[in-house]
């Protein structure tokens, strides 16, 4: 990686300030029911204040749209982290106008929500400067928002040191390296709904795969562009042809385009819906809902054979559960084999930890826009903004 990390440079008695993802999910008593997020970021967390820093963490945490919307506080986030690093982490609610005074070595702080503030999305020069002036070196640790550029993640960098913490030097060494020069066979398996939303990623997969594995929502404009009927299923008009391309474009570069061959199909989208499953077309009023067992078996036999393997999007409509067979199949398989096993993508990385065998995978990805753009090729702001390394 050609970024400089935290090991890169001289954090002794330093103030750090770190963009971290704390965008954690919570029940309607605003109780955090998934803490992986705050957990994730404590390996930087605990190496800055090993080195005799204090720390000044900020997050965003859901839409607040530029308002100050109470329950999006993070302050349920604040008493987590006080738990997990056993020392008070003090919400500083006003950090625009309160002075914050001088810092003592070791101490920690969280800032609100950072899109409380409309100047935050909007790289505003002025709140990014304001961010700055309570540090003396700034860490990016949320490669989720590394896409976007915010006066958090790129904004503040005009004004500080700026460096990666262990989140996004992982993101990187296997988003970036390892699929640079994957070990072979490499296998890609994409779902999800829409092909409007992955085109790109599927095009650019095509240059580094062996085998491309389609599935989801999308699969139905594939099937119609190879001449299947697809009911009712999710098919996406404006995007035939450039399925039709896809195809010819995997044929020219001798990369195995694997499109699902039978289908559990439903006659309407309920998990209670009259369900058979079909070989090729997909009859009148039948809505594809996820992938059949002869398409999950092919798909295994490719994992069993695969020394690395990238999987975004689900392979059909898991959240329903009669639907949701492909998807943990898949999941279960990944856990098992001996290869290089990348997971990215919120339903993706869900199925993966309600399978348990979110040990056994290589590497999860934390950020689902920006992970797609990373392997797309796209320069991501909140990355490049990042120092160089020194040769
Ligand atoms: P995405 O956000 O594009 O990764 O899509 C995820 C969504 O795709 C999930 O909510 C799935 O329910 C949905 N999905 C997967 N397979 C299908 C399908 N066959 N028909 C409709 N939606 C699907």
């Amino acid at each position: 990686m050609d970024k400089q990390t935290i090991r890169d440079i001289d954090l002794k008695g330093k103030r750090v300030i770190i963009r971290v993802d704390f965008n954690v999910p919570q029940d309607d008593d605003l109780n955090i029911t998934d803490t992986t997020r705050i957990e994730a970021a404590l390996p930087t967390i605990k190496y800055i204040l090993g080195q005799n820093a204090s720390l000044i963490l900020m997050s965003h945490l859901g839409r607040p749209k530029g308002k100050v919307v109470k329950k999006l506080s993070l302050e349920p986030v604040a008493k987590e982290l006080t738990c997990l690093l056993d020392q008070e982490v003090r919400l500083v609610k006003d950090y625009i106008n309160e002075n914050i005074p001088g810092l003592h070595p070791g101490e920690v702080i969280l800032l609100e929500n950072l899109r409380f503030h409309s100047e935050e999305k909007a790289n505003d020069p002025q709140f990014a400067n304001k961010l700055a002036d309570l540090a003396d070196v700034y860490v990016d640790d949320a490669f989720g928002t590394a896409h976007r550029s915010h006066a958090s993640t790129v904004g503040i960098t005009k004004y500080l040191p700026a460096v990666s913490g262990f989140l996004i030097e992982k993101e990187l060494d296997y988003l970036g390296q390892t699929l640079s020069h994957p070990k072979k066979p490499f296998v890609a398996i994409v779902g999800g709904s829409k092909i409007s939303t992955k085109i790109t990623v599927l095009e650019s997969l095509l240059d580094k795969v062996d085998t491309l594995i389609i599935g989801g929502g999308m699969t139905y404009t594939f099937c119609k562009g190879e001449g299947w009927l697809i009911g009712d299923s999710l098919f996406e008009e404006s995007y035939l042809e450039m399925a039709k391309g896809l195809i010819e474009k995997a044929k020219q570069k001798g990369v195995e385009l694997l499109i699902p061959v039978d289908h559990m199909i439903a006659d309407k989208f309920d998990n209670d819906a009259r369900t058979k499953v079909v070989i090729g077309d997909i009859p009148d009023e039948f809505i594809g809902m996820d992938i059949g067992p002869k398409t999950i078996e092919l798909i295994n036999i490719k994992l069993k054979r695969a020394k690395t393997v990238l999987w975004n999007g689900p392979l059909g409509v898991f959240e329903m559960e009669n639907f949701s067979k492909g998807t943990f199949s898949i999941a279960k398989t990944l856990g098992e084999i001996d290869a290089v096993t990348i997971v990215g993508g919120g339903d993706s990385v869900s199925a993966i930890k309600q399978s348990g065998v979110a040990d056994k995978i290589s590497h999860i990805s934390t950020g689902g826009g920006a992970a797609i753009e990373f392997i797309e090729g796209k320069k991501l702001p909140g990355i490049e903004a990042l120092n160089n390394k020194v040769e």
